[in-house]
């Protein structure tokens, strides 16, 4: 088998089908460690696959922080607790372990080879040194650029409905460390500022087509947190709330950003490329066993049907809370109803799916918290 990307979703596909006694390339353009721009928090949720794919994952890895603080363009909503912790990371250690765990479990490795040419139609694939591989099933985890999407469908993914986002690292800051996440930072996304070891990592992010001031938004948000000037900002994208409904075609399976599996609300997306790319590993090793690679995309496209149920949930929730008319009522009722609070970091943490929030009741409450102001809104039931 071919894993094209050694990111989160790779090294998951890789370990997974390494483990499963497949013969496995593990393919990425940059050498390890590589960085990845990235806010690096890592869900309860994301936690709970990365255990069950990687098991225990080496010490100080994750940093625990234990609060989240919510604003609405820096008006305070609340700062919750979170137990367990949020964890966050740096991008270029947390994907080298994960990758490193891929290889113990013998993946074969092909780092600093980008793949050049991938043929979907033969499972060929062409890197730049000339070297070509080929396998019956191909996993395509190259991110949202993906190489594979393209050879697939011409294009990664759709311009309208991707997010851009800008980070730059700052210092630490002194005091107990806390998540904050400012809804009004960005239209169809919001702003954060998380701790790390050594380092604060501040960012906005939204739907690109409607943050076209993006820079100047990002600027604003550094001045809030009394960001020193001068830091560096580097950009990238993420696919915010498309995830493709078929993951793949004939013999390619595409897992992570590559498959457009980023939440919608939350832009949380390692939890699922980890998801993603076990469940593409484990249909490919059912497909080969029974000696029908073509069964695949099937296996998987069923496997993942439930992660792809809830980010249309998800979606369809955002369009609820993140329109312009209703945003403020989501912060009024944010700042107003502890409930509120803990099924918006139930959500975040994945204690709670998208399924279980009843879509009509948000929208009442929002209209209802709208038009009485802050002392009649209810929770949404
Ligand atoms: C600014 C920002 C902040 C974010 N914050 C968070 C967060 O706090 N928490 C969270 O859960 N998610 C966050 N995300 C989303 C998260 O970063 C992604 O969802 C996650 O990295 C997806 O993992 P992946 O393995 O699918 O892709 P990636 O991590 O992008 O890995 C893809 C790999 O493919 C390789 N590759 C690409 N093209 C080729 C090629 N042609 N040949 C060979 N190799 C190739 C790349 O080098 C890379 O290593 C954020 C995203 C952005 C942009």
């Amino acid at each position: 088998m071919i894993v094209l990307g050694a990111g989160p979703a790779g090294s998951a596909a890789a370990v997974t089908a390494a483990r499963a006694g497949l013969r496995v390339a593990l393919v990425d353009r940059a050498m390890f460690p590589r960085d990845k721009l990235c806010g690096g928090g890592i869900t309860g949720r994301a936690q709970g696959f990365l255990a069950q794919v990687f098991g225990p994952l080496p010490d100080g890895l994750m940093r625990p922080v234990g609060f989240m603080r919510l604003s609405h363009n820096g008006q305070d909503l609340g700062t919750l607790t979170c137990d367990p912790p949020f964890g966050t990371t740096m991008r270029h250690r947390f994907d080298a372990a994960l990758r490193d765990i891929a290889l113990a479990a013998g993946a074969d490795d092909h780092a600093g080879r980008r793949a050049a040419r991938v043929e979907p139609a033969t499972g060929r694939v062409t890197l730049s040194c000339g070297t070509v591989l080929q396998a019956p099933v191909l996993i395509g985890a190259d991110g949202v650029h993906s190489a594979t999407a393209r050879a697939l469908w011409g294009r990664a993914h759709d311009p309208a409905r991707v997010a851009f986002a800008l980070e730059v690292e700052a210092p630490p800051r002194p005091g107990p460390d806390v998540l904050d996440i400012d809804l009004g930072a960005a239209d169809w996304g919001y702003g954060w500022a998380f701790p790390k070891d050594g380092s604060l990592t501040l960012g906005v992010g939204g739907l690109a087509p409607r943050n076209p001031d993006l820079a100047a938004r990002l600027a604003a948000y550094l001045a809030a947190h009394g960001a020193p000037e001068g830091l560096r900002v580097k950009g990238h994208h993420l696919p915010f709330g498309e995830a493709k409904t078929t993951p793949g075609e004939g013999r390619v399976l595409l897992a992570g950003d590559a498959a457009g599996l980023v939440d919608p609300i939350t832009g949380e997306g390692i939890g699922w490329a980890v998801h993603s790319g076990q469940l593409a590993a484990l249909a490919a090793v059912r497909a080969l066993a029974a000696d029908a690679p073509g069964a695949a995309l099937g296996h998987y496209t069923t496997a993942l049907a439930p992660a792809l149920e809830e980010l249309r949930r998800a979606r369809l929730l955002r369009a609820i809370i993140y329109a312009r008319p209703l945003r403020a009522g989501f912060a009024r009722m944010l700042a107003r109803h502890p409930v509120v609070q803990a099924r918006y970091l139930d959500l975040m943490q994945g204690r709670r799916d998208y399924a279980d929030i009843r879509l009509g009741s948000v929208f009442r409450a929002l209209r209802r918290s709208l038009a009485a102001g802050l002392d009649r809104a209810r929770p949404p039931g």
